[in-house]
């Protein structure tokens, strides 16, 4: 197996060639290395190597990767489910959450945020696929949640997530990344105030290159920088 940093390396050269195919500034896809499951010294390499951005699903598995890497500089972004009782724990560790989907969560966010006085960063997810295993809010209830969450006060919408149906070839989950795209500009017509749709936060190890194509700013990587999860 290679090392984290030969796939780094490998990595960042396929971001800047599919970057470069659609006339994108690579510097607009931020890397976001997946961490579930990999030690904190594993973590730990990655973050030598350069990566600044660090995604996770579970918080008490963030929890103590994120003591335990204190010493360096990074960005923690929360990916997984969340459940409105760990709220708490999202706004104390992450700078960005990707993965908000209901208005009961956003209000419990919100009041946590204000607690400690931090604005908290979000993504809305969408289950764009309409699938049953995935959480995400249905894409026809999507204006009324980006509506209702705008006004709160400790809560910033920065953009959209999704995590689409599974296919091996890449080709077949490009319409969903397309669909996102055009959802955002919708939304960006709308000008609800308050609202950024900056990030789009789309493509995982197989798919990365399609969702670099059609737009996403946040590529969400784990098994071609760590290698397979057990
Ligand atoms: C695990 C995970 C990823 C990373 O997937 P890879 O295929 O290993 O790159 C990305 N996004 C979410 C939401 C995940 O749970």
């Amino acid at each position: 197996m290679n090392s984290i940093k030969e796939n780094l390396f490998e990595l960042q050269k396929k971001i800047q060639q599919a970057a470069n195919l659609c006339q994108r500034d690579y510097k607009e896809i931020k890397l976001v290395a997946v961490t579930k499951t990999f030690h904190a010294d594993i973590v730990r390499k990655a973050l030598n190597c350069g990566v600044k951005c660090l995604g996770e699903n579970y918080i008490q598995e963030a929890r103590e990767k994120i003591e335990n890497l204190s010493d360096l500089q990074a960005s923690w972004h929360f990916i997984g489910h969340l459940q409105k009782n760990k709220a708490k724990y999202a706004v104390k560790l992450f700078d960005l959450i990707h993965s908000v989907d209901s208005f009961k969560l956003a209000q419990t966010l919100d009041k946590e945020a204000q607690k400690i006085n931090k604005i908290q960063d979000i993504l809305i997810q969408i289950n764009i696929g309409n699938e049953k295993t995935k959480s995400g809010i249905c894409k026809n209830d999507i204006f009324d949640l980006i509506f209702n969450i705008s006004k709160l006060s400790n809560i910033k919408i920065n953009g959209l997530m999704i995590v689409p149906p599974y296919y091996n070839n890449p080709e077949k989950v490009r319409p969903f990344f397309q669909e996102l795209n055009s959802l955002k500009q919708e939304i960006v017509k709308k000008d609800f105030p308050n609202v950024l749709m900056n990030e789009l936060s789309m493509g995982m190890t197989g798919d990365f290159e399609c969702a670099i194509q059609e737009g996403a700013t946040l590529i969400r990587i784990g098994t071609a920088i760590f290698g397979q999860r057990k």
